[in-house]
């Protein structure tokens, strides 16, 4: 269906926003919202959501609410609206009384398009009654998997949406927009916020601009200073599970002098504040955050997400791995998978969760974490069917796992000594005296339990000790051992492991991709964006709402002459040229 509506949404997004189309996914949301259905939209971060909404709303007659859980998310976007030329703001508790009455005020008088909520600001009576005498052509809900207790993100304050809407004098249309994709969560959004007969769309949960990686067994505090020093000047995300964490790391890091900031509930509301925005202004390389840091965050040119424990959930892990490459440049997600983050996991899972349906609900969930940072496989395709979809391919091509072009090590026989080892320790010792053993270790505690008398005693001393222990770390997350889930984990050997001391499998091993360095940027690229930070500065706006990493990229691309082939560029809408075409005319032109 390609009618007059969509050709009139098609020019607004050239105009405001500066792209030449809708993405594949987007375009059948939009049409929904165009024909007037409740629309449910299910779309990864980073597909652009915003936009499904955003442009209706300015063809509809009246007022869009937007509602949206987080004070910086309505910040940014209304920013970013407003730096397009579009009439929005936002209310929320961050506001002082005089400001947000002046913006109630304004509302009243109908100046903006689009208004930006927090879900307790509905039940205040002023704003019902401001609201009430507007006309409000459309309800859309950001993040609806908010509304679900089975989303990764409940929030009590969603369920006042619907009694809200029911009570506006006129329906509006109802919208909702979440990039959790799960059965439950869906059907909740549906029966919640009680849409009529929606149209639901489920885009594809491809990121294909995005590298999946699982690291196993990797001294993860080298390999994170070995990374941000070979990515000087990407910005990147840094999770962590805890705050001890975050902070161990952080100071780790500042003391190699890296440019890293932190982020966690620990602390104060001014020190996250600031971290944040050093991040988002683009003068903090990397941040290293626990999963509180993110969500709200829309910054486009994340060039890395990397893990240092694994999360809890797919979910979970897809959400804050997609905060990278949302401009659709490419990104990195790696994740640093090591066997005690399970047992973390497990048990934030067993003291956090009371109703024990949820902890079996939440535990297989772990599990099916688990298993991704095993698989073998693409694990794209492992993600995409976790989602419900089907893979394009099984081999993906940008993944760990299949662009693995190192080769397989036969390790045979490192597995058969490590395995007998742990067999004649009968299985009651950790990673750490195992691996002595192994290396022939003249530490006291070796000798009191007599080990050095042991066969498998000094069978290694070939190799260091953190050697031995990379052996064995990545023998239990293949499931040749595993570890006991007790306070000292002990060393245990698994059905597979007897096998190979039987000499009936041979074991491989891949040898660490090697980092590939990142491509220089054309000199142009460097200009461009130190004159983004500086416009950026003085307007006090993150340097990406100024213009994309993906649009400075298109100008070294099209390397436009005049303002008409600025206008060309991906990202340049009339409102942008207007304000900023000249002075990156110029910059291309002083530095081509
Ligand atoms: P989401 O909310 O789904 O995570 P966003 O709305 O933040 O994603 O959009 C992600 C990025 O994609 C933004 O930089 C946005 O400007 C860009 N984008 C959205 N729609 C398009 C489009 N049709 N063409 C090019 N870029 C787009
Ligand atoms: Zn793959």
């Amino acid at each position: 269906m390609f009618n007059a509506y969509m050709t009139q949404a098609l020019d607004l997004l050239r105009r405001y926003y500066g792209y030449p189309s809708f993405r594949p996914a987007q375009e059948p949301v939009v049409e929904s919202l165009l024909a007037g259905r409740d629309t449910v939209a299910i779309m990864p971060t980073g597909a652009g959501k915003s936009i499904c909404f955003q442009v209706p709303a300015l063809m509809f007659p009246g007022i869009t609410l937007v509602i949206s859980p987080l004070i910086s998310l309505m910040k940014d976007q209304v920013d970013a609206l407003q730096q397009a030329g579009i009439a929005a703001t936002y209310i929320n508790s961050s506001l002082s009384h005089s400001e947000s009455d002046a913006r109630l005020q304004a509302i009243a008088r109908g100046e903006y398009k689009l208004i930006y909520v927090a879900p307790e600001r509905l039940d205040t009576g002023y704003f019902q009654y401001i609201i009430e005498s507007q006309r409000i052509a459309m309800v859309a809900v950001d993040e609806a998997h908010c509304l679900s207790q089975w989303g990764h993100d409940f929030r009590p304050s969603y369920r006042q949406i619907a009694p809200f809407i029911a009570g506006l004098p006129q329906r509006p249309l109802v919208t909702a927009f979440t990039a959790t994709a799960t059965p439950e969560v869906r059907d909740d959004i549906i029966r919640l916020l009680e849409l009529q007969q929606p149209d639901v769309h489920v885009s594809g949960f491809d990121r294909p601009n995005l590298y999946f990686a699982v690291e196993r067994g990797v001294d993860k505090k080298a390999y994170i200073t070995r990374y941000i020093k070979n990515h000087a000047d990407q910005p990147g995300i840094i999770y962590a599970a805890t705050r001890k964490e975050v902070d161990k790391l952080y100071d780790l890091l500042r003391r190699k002098k890296l440019a890293v900031g932190r982020y966690h509930a620990g602390l104060s509301e001014q020190e996250r504040a600031r971290a944040q925005d050093d991040f988002l202004y683009d003068n903090l390389q990397v941040i290293i955050a626990t999963n509180a840091f993110g969500m709200g965050i829309d910054k486009s040119n994340v060039r890395f997400v990397i893990h240092y424990n694994m999360p809890k959930n797919i979910e979970a892990y897809y959400q804050e791995a997609g905060r990278a490459g949302r401009d659709g440049e490419p990104g990195e997600c790696i994740l640093l998978f090591s066997p005690q983050d399970t047992m973390t996991q497990r048990y934030l899972i067993n003291v956090s969760t009371e109703d024990e349906q949820r902890k079996v609900h939440n535990l297989a969930k772990l599990q099916k974490m688990v298993d991704y940072c095993h698989t073998p496989d693409c694990l794209r395709a492992f993600i995409i069917r976790y989602f419900g979809g089907t893979p394009e391919k099984e081999d993906c091509g940008n993944c760990s796992s299949c662009q693995d072009d190192t080769e397989k090590v036969d390790v045979t026989i490192e597995a058969q000594k490590i395995f007998s080892c742990v067999y004649r320790m009968h299985e009651r010792f950790g990673l750490t005296l195992v691996a002595q053993v192994l290396k022939g270790s003249t530490e006291k505690r070796v000798h009191q339990l007599h080990f050095d008398e042991l066969s498998t005693y000094g069978i290694m001393r070939d190799h260091t000790l953190s050697d031995i222990k990379l052996f064995m770390q990545r023998f239990i997350a293949q499931d040749y051992m595993a570890l006991s889930e007790s306070e000292f984990p002990v060393v245990q050997l698994r059905p597979a492991a007897y096998a190979v001391m039987r000499g009936q499998l041979k074991v491989w091993q891949p040898v660490p991709k090697k980092q590939v360095k990142k491509q220089a940027e054309p000199a142009l690229f460097d200009h461009l964006r130190d004159l983004r930070k500086e416009i950026a500065q003085a307007q006090h706006i993150p340097p990406y709402l100024v213009f994309s990493d993906a649009t400075l990229r298109d100008m070294c691309a099209v390397m436009p002459r005049n303002l008409d082939e600025m206008l060309s560029v991906k990202g340049v809408g009339e409102q942008k040229l207007n304000r900023f075409g000249q002075q990156f005319l110029d910059c291309i032109q002083a530095n081509k």
